[in-house]
Order: C-alpha cells, then structure tokens, then sequence
C-alpha cells in the first residue's frame, strides 16, 4: 500500500546520487535540493563524501535510518540494495527510477519479482521500477523537469508512462494548471494506476485533499479496482479524467456473432468511464483542458454567452459548442438594449456579445455584470479576449480577475495571444487561474464534461429469475453455440419474452407444428449459425402445402439437421447483446436490429450489472432513438419493455457467466409487447 513514508517522508536516500545532474541520479538529487525538502537528505555514492553538498555514504551501512529509498543504480544492484534498506534501515517506501526489468527480460522481471517480495514482507510500498518517480508537496522525487507549480489545490496525475507525464505537465504549465502530486507508476510492480487512486479514495478528505485527478493508462489490468474507486470519489465530489491509449488494436477481431464484432475492448472502457463518470480524453492537450475546466465554478446548465473583441474564434465557438448539445441563446429584451447603451456603435449583445476591437475593460465588467444578474437565461461565459499587440490588456484580464472571485456563474477565459500578451496572462494565472488558448478545444471539452453521466449507482434492482434451472442449463450444455432448445430454456428462466416454436424432423411433424402455432408461420435450418445466408430463413409461409414444399428444400442445405417453426410476427426489429470482456466482465449492448445492425452499427453499452435506468440511458443515446419512440405516425415500441430486455440480459449473464458472447436479434417490437425470434448463445 502507499504509505506515510512515500507520501510525507521525514527522511530521503538517494542511492546512485550523482554530480552530473545530466544524469538521472544527479538530477533527482538536484530536485528535491532545489525543491527545499524539509526532512534529511542523504545520498549513497561509492566514491564521494559529499555530492551536490548532501552528505553521501560510501558505505551504506553507515547511512542513518532513512522513510524513503530513491534508486537510481543497475537493475542487477537492486534487489540487494532494497533488501539491506528494508532489514537494516527501516526503509518502508520505494522508488525505483532504474530501467531493465521486467521490460527488458525474463532475468529483470525476476529481480522486479525479488524486490516485491521483500517489500511486500514489511508491508512497504514500491513505485515504479522504470518510472520518473513522485512529485508533491513535499518533496520533488522526479528526475525530469519542468518542475510544475505545487499546491493542495492543485491537480492528482496518475500515469503509466513517465514521459507522457512529463509532457502532460509541459501542457499544463502555459495554461496556468497546478499539481498536488504526481505519481510515474511505470511497471506498476506492486503499485499501480488503480492502486494509487484507492489510495487517493481512502484518504480522501472533502476539506483538504485536491479534487480533479487525471489518469493516463496504458493498460487497465484492474477494471473493477478502476471502477470502484473512481466512482467513490466522484461521488465524493472529485473530478476525473483520463486518457486510455490503445484502443485501436480491437479492430482487427474475428469474431462470430454480431456482438463480438461490435463490442471491442475499447467499448468496454467506454462503459466503464461512463459507469464511473470519468470523462475520456484522448490527448494530453484534452487532459489538460478537461482539468482546467473541471478547476472553474461547476457548469450547472447549457447555455453559454460568449463574450468576445473578435468575431471569428466567436464563430468557431459557437459551431463546437452547437455541435456538442450546449446552446447559445439569443439575448434579447431591454436590458440587452440597456446594455448595448454602454458599447460602442457597432457593438451585438445578441449573443455573441461582440465589443469590437476597440472594447474596454470597464465595458467588459458591465457585459459579465448583465450576464450574471439579468440574463437569466445564461449559465456561463466564454470570454475570448486576446490583443493585436497595439495595447497592454492588463486591466482586461483585472476585470476578469475580479468577475471570476465574485460571479457565481462560470467564466471560462480564452486567452489567445500566448505570444503577445505573454506578461499578461502570467500575472493573470498568478492570481490562482488557468486560462485557454484554443476556443475549439475549450467548446469540445466543455460539451464533452457536461454530456459525461454521474456515476452509476451500484444498487441494482433484484429481479425475479430461476438461477437454479440457469445453473442446471448451463452446466449441461457443453461449449460452443448452444441448441434453441437450450437458449429457449434459458430465456423462460430468466424471464425475457420468447416466440413460441417446436423443432420439426419430419415434414409431418412440420405440418402438425405449423398448424398447432397457426399459419402463416416462419421455416429456419436448425445447423448452419447464420440462418439467412445460407437462404435457411423462409418467412411467411402461408399454406400446409408451401411447408411440406418448404421442408424439403430446406432440409437439403448443408448442415442441417432440422427445421425450427415460428408464427410470423411483425414488429420493429431491435437487438440486444452481451460478450465477455475480461476482467471488465460482460459488456450489455442494445440498439435496432435485423439489417439496421449491420449497416449502421448503431448501438449503446454498459458494463454489467445494468440497472433499469441505465438501460433507458442506453436506449434514449441510440442514434435510432427516433424510430423506437416512434416517428411520423409510425408506432414506437415499448422502450420500458426493451429496457427490461436488457435488465434481464445482464441478469443472466450474471447467473451464467460461462458466456462468453450471445445476441438476440432480432426482438420484434410493437407498443405493447417485445418477443425475441431469434438468438445466439456461445459458452
Ligand atoms: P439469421 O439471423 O440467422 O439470419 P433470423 O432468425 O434472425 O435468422 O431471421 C432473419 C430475419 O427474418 C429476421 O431479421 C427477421 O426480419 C425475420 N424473422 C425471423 N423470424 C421471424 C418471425 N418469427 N416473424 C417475423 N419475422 C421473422
Ligand atoms: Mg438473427
């Protein structure tokens, strides 16, 4: 676990401390020197007394008790290195900043196994090996720079690359953006992403602990860990978002059923931040906005008034916040007029409000001043306020300034001459702001912070299902594509809505069925998997005749063993998966079905369990949503109904989780009733 010895040591070793601060070893001395750590510095180097002024120990059985071990030797050096530190030092907490574990070989993985055992043995905390290290408040324990500004109301970075965070922290710092701490967690050998933010969850105070954490993963090798801490502390009033790379290498699946090919392991991280309410970014630049954004007064509804000197970024604002789902509404009425008084001639406050080049400080207090009391219809503003280098616009970024401590709206200010008015906005983020240079980025982020959901609450409703007769399917059914008999079976004990059908063998037998379903019915091969393609789906078949007829063709196409028999239906045709994903569990799809899946590929997840609401939340955020509720006179079906489709889907395959992929599709849906004709279940 990450304990009080990394987090506020009293006392710090370097070992491989070095003079060259061109070096990892020299440059992390060099920080934390630089950093003023409070505690006692020590360094370990074989040859010297004394590096960088900090008293060093050529031999490490003189060195005094030490909290914390930064390492920064030879792979092969560590193990022992981190065993004398734990049994004669009293050592609790490690950072191993050293490459050539287990990245590198089968022998470097063995050493990082050797140290975690010690570690583990006093019940110590181990980051990296292969990391840049910790940085917060109380000390500078990273080997690179820059070193960005600190403070308890900065921001948490948790990442699995080094480098990224330290280009992370390069885009942050022109934006004015603070930290609280940074953890390197590289090999994550005993310490992880998801441990260190159950760590940030544990210790979590609403009073004095930083409330936006970002992430950047590479790999979440403990989703659940991920998702239960992560929805605990947005619950707790945090703020997180993250960026999980990688998400590319699913494309190239094979997979059998449509919901293996629809549902990627990039879709189950999609549903896992949404589960959670983490707000996905895809780049730093993203990372670092979201985070600035998540810094301002919270945004509590859509609509924006933009506030600018300058047209164009307003145009540009304007189409990515519209494009996101955010409004930018007229402004209208008298006190608009009241307002375009004090502007120049030429001047719109229609929303952009647009002051024109020559617009003032003072003018731009009044606008923010009318938005936050009179426009009622405002819940934040953009303000983009830049220079073409004629004027210093100190006393704008003032006025900003002062809005910003007192308006209970939020104002995101666009700062866009990064070059010209460079003073200016470094005074202004001195004053405790960050600030945007981009009015696209901010517009996206903004529309993409506002359309994340609030984590989902991990009460699922208890529904009525016969686990025991899905137990007893289950473990009798062997591997593969499981018979219709089975998925029948299933189907009634879990309680979704299922076509009444019978297996013919003979043509007899698909005469006396026909006519006990009632005509017209619908003729399938039982064998081949997709039915249609082979041509092994003859619907309406209206006459005792056309099934003999019917039988006997349908029997000659190969693999077929038999003929499935269904009366005709009629209904919007809808869909609904699961597949196995992992340790992410199973991923729950719905969406329209029949052909519209696969030419649209139009559907919604969610990680299992899904609750009710949930599902509803995945019907309404189906682009086909239109047709399901039922467009230009045609009838909907009952989404209550499909949402219970998808409750109970996720139900069985919480009973059953011997499943590894199965869809339904389609469902034929009407206004009054859901029936499912068709399903695929793989064990
Ligand atoms: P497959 O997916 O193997 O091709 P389906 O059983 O899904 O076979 O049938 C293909 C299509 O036939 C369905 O998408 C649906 O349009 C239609 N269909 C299947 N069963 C029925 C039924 N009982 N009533 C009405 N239409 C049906
Ligand atoms: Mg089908």
């Amino acid at each position: 676990m990450i304990n009080k010895q990394l987090v506020s040591p009293k006392s710090i070793v370097v070992v491989g401390a070095s003079n060259d601060v061109c070096k990892p070893g020299g440059k992390i001395l060099k920080n934390l020197i630089d950093g003023n750590f409070s505690g006692n510095l020590y360094a370990i180097n074989l040859k010297e007394d004394l590096v960088q002024g900090i008293k060093s120990y050529k031999d490490i059985n003189k060195l005094p008790n030490v909290d914390l071990a930064v390492i920064a030797i030879a792979a092969k050096y560590c193990p022992a290195t981190v065993d004398f530190l734990v049994n004669n030092k009293t050592t609790k907490a490690f950072i191993i900043i050293s490459a050539g574990f287990g990245e590198e070989n089968e022998q470097g993985a063995k050493y990082e196994q050797q140290i975690v055992d010690t570690i583990n043995k006093v019940n110590g905390c181990l980051i990296g090996p292969n990391c840049i290290g910790v940085l917060n408040t109380n000390y500078n324990g990273i080997f690179t720079t820059p070193i960005p500004k600190l403070s308890p109301k900065g921001v948490d970075l948790i990442s699995g690359s080094g480098a990224t965070a330290v280009f992370i922290m390069e885009t942050a710092l022109p934006k004015g953006l603070t930290f609280n701490s940074v953890y390197s967690v590289g090999n994550s050998a005993q310490m992880g992403v998801e441990e260190v933010l159950q760590y940030l969850d544990q210790t979590y105070n609403p009073e004095t602990s930083s409330q936006v954490k970002l992430l950047y993963i590479e790999d979440i090798s403990k989703p659940q860990k991920l998702l239960k801490h992560a929805s605990s502390l947005i619950n707790k009033g945090c703020k997180i978002a993250a960026i999980k790379s990688g998400s590319s290498e699913a494309g190239s699946r094979a997979a059998s059923s449509h919901t293996g090919a629809l549902a990627s392991p990039d879709v189950a991280v999609d549903a896992l931040f949404r589960k959670a309410g983490i707000v996905r970014c895809y780049g730093r630049e993203e990372l670092v906005t979201v985070a600035s954004i998540f810094k301002h007064k919270q945004l509590t509804g859509k609509n924006i008034a933009l506030i600018t000197h300058a047209g164009g970024p307003a145009v540009m604002l304007t189409d990515s916040l519209s494009k996101g789902g955010l409004n930018i509404p007229h402004i209208h009425g008298e006190k608009a007029n009241q307002l375009l008084e004090k502007l120049y001639d030429g001047s719109s406050v229609a929303n952009p409000i647009d002051f024109l080049a020559t617009g003032t400080a003072q003018q731009l207090a009044d606008i923010i001043d009318y938005c936050e009391n009179d426009f009622d219809n405002i819940d934040a503003m953009v303000v983009i306020f830049g220079s073409p280098g004629l004027t210093k616009v100190f006393d704008v970024y003032e006025v900003l300034h002062q809005k910003m401590k007192t308006c209970k709206k939020p104002i995101y200010p666009v700062l866009p001459s990064t070059f010209e008015t460079k003073e200016e906005i470094f005074a202004f983020q001195n004053q405790g702001h960050q600030s945007f240079n981009d009015e696209v980025i901010l517009g996206d982020m903004l529309c993409k912070v506002f359309n994340t959901p609030k984590p989902q609450n991990d009460n699922i409703e208890l529904i009525d299902i016969d686990t025991k007769k899905i137990r007893e399917i289950v473990e009798n059914a062997g591997t593969g594509y499981i018979s219709p008999k089975n998925i029948q079976a299933l189907f009634d004990a879990v309680g979704i809505p299922r076509t009444k059908e019978a297996v013919a063998k003979t043509k007899n037998e698909a005469v006396v069925y026909a006519k006990e379903l009632g005509l017209p019915v619908v003729m399938k091969v039982i064998g081949p998997v997709h039915k249609s393609d082979v041509g092994g789906v003859v619907l309406n078949v209206k006459t005792e005749k056309m099934v003999e007829l019917q039988f006997e063709q349908m029997m000659q196409i190969k693999d077929t063993t038999s003929i499935l028999i269904q009366p005709m239906l009629s209904g919007i045709e809808i869909y609904a998966g699961a597949k196995k994903e992992g340790e992410f569990g199973h991923q729950i799809l719905c969406g329209l079905g029949g052909i519209f899946i696969e030419v649209f590929k139009d559907v919604s997840s969610a990680l299992a369990p899904v609750s009710h609401n949930e599902a509803m939340e995945m019907i309404k955020s189906l682009k086909s949503y239109k047709i399901i509720e039922g467009t230009r006179g045609k009838e909907g079906i009952n989404e209550q109904m499909f949402a219970d489709v998808v409750v109970r889907l996720s139900a069985l395959v919480k009973a059953a989780p011997e499943i590894i992929e199965m869809d339904i599709n389609p469902l034929l849906g009407t206004a009054t009733k859901i029936i499912a004709v068709d399903a695929r279940i793989r064990l």
